[in-house]
């Protein structure tokens, strides 16, 4: 199969769908793999490297886009890569579509076959190509916010381990899901005094069982929330409601009750953010003030560690680009009940029900 991998063009994007590892899998089992001069470089892989894995590197992009049949890409395409986008193209990558009507639309009319990362599943009821990302997000963090306590940036001035003789700081994580667990790892590494609040008590029992009393649990209610603003120093927003928009827990009104300098760090931001004061901000200037409060709410946090974002993502698209590679996507699909929730747009159709619901289409 004739597979392209184009340069990202989001803003800030460094990640690539395919690091030239992949490109050897895929040139060994004779397929042709052509990357985008330069498709690379944010994650740290030059073109040589996937020259090495028996690749092509093509600098002119309508060539790359018509001569493909698959094309891998990180982030969902941008307006100038949907107008390239034709019936002979397969297209695997994020999409995100229930919230991008244009998108949604432009797919159709193109009429190629999409397949999504974040909608395909696993048999323990998991999104394995969303994961990677949620750890990463979750293992940053602690560390974002563990900057932003520092003094310089409008912090408390606590450090999380504290010293002998001085008590640790306290991190509260909201949501004990993979970007949550992940966090309070970290947090309980760097030796903080770590708690969870989740709503599922399965959750909290999985948590309680795996860190044996080191990361306290503790069933999310209003006096739980109330208790971690008045006592916290770094509260973590995770939680996740699939397919709705988070649910505003910490207020504004909240926000006075917290030590002066405290942190608030809302991975959720991607779906509208847990807290009422957060707005989505990017890695150029990642925090503001409110009420004293510092705020950390990057959209995609990823994105700033592109090299250990795309190796994480690329371990766990690999098994599925290959599938697409060997069998054609109908096979693929077929042979795949995880894989086929992937499929969102084909012929002109969306064919995943929650984004045909979300703009009133027939799928
Ligand atoms: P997940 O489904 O694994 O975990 C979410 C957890 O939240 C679940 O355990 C759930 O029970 C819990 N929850 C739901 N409502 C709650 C409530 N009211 N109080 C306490 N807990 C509650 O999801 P995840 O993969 O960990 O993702 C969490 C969020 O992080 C999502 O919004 C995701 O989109 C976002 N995310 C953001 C970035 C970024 O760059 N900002 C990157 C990756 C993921």
């Amino acid at each position: 199969m004739r597979i392209a991998v184009p340069k990202e063009i989001k803003n800030h994007e460094y990640r690539v769908a395919l690091t030239p590892t992949g490109a050897r899998e895929l040139t060994g089992r004779g397929h042709q793999v052509t990357v985008q001069a330069g498709a690379g470089e944010g994650a740290g892989f030059h073109d040589r490297d996937y020259e090495a894995a028996g690749a092509s590197v093509e600098a002119d992009v309508a060539m790359l886009w018509q001569n493909a049949e698959l094309i891998l890409k990180v982030k969902e395409p941008q307006a100038e890569e949907v107008a390239r986008l034709t019936p002979q193209h397969t297209l695997f990558t994020y999409l995100h579509l229930a919230a991008e009507k244009t998108l949604t639309k432009g797919l159709m009319e193109s009429g190629a076959t999409c397949i999504a990362y974040e909608t395909v599943t696993d048999a323990k009821g998991g999104l394995p190509l969303l994961a990677p990302m949620s750890t990463v997000a979750g293992r940053m963090a602690v560390q974002a916010g563990a900057h932003s306590l520092e003094k310089a940036q409008g912090g408390a001035g606590v450090l999380l381990p504290g010293v002998p003789g001085v008590a640790p700081g306290k991190v509260t994580v909201i949501g004990g899901g993979v970007v949550g667990e992940n966090a309070a790892r970290m947090a309980l590494g760097l030796g903080a005094d770590v708690t969870i609040l989740d709503k599922s008590i399965d959750r909290l029992e999985v948590l309680d069982d795996r860190y044996q009393g080191r990361i306290k649990t503790v069933y999310s209610t209003a006096d739980a929330l109330d208790e971690a603003a008045k006592t916290a120093d770094m509260i973590i927003g995770a939680v996740l409601i699939p397919g709705a928009a988070a649910p505003k827990l910490i207020t504004r009104a909240m926000l006075a009750d917290m030590q002066p300098g405290s942190v608030l760090v809302d991975v959720a931001i991607d779906q509208g953010g847990c807290f009422e004061t957060s707005r989505p901000t990017t890695h150029a200037e990642p925090t503001y003030i409110v009420d004293g409060i510092v705020h950390y709410c990057v959209a995609n946090m990823p994105g700033a560690v592109a090299r250990t974002s795309t190796l994480g993502l690329t371990n766990a698209t690999l098994p599925f680009v290959l599938a697409l590679a060997d069998k054609g996507w109908q096979q693929a699909l077929r042979d795949n009940p995880h894989f086929l929730p992937g499929l969102n747009v084909h012929n002109g159709q969306v064919t995943y029900a929650a984004v045909a619901e979300a703009f009133d289409l027939k799928s």
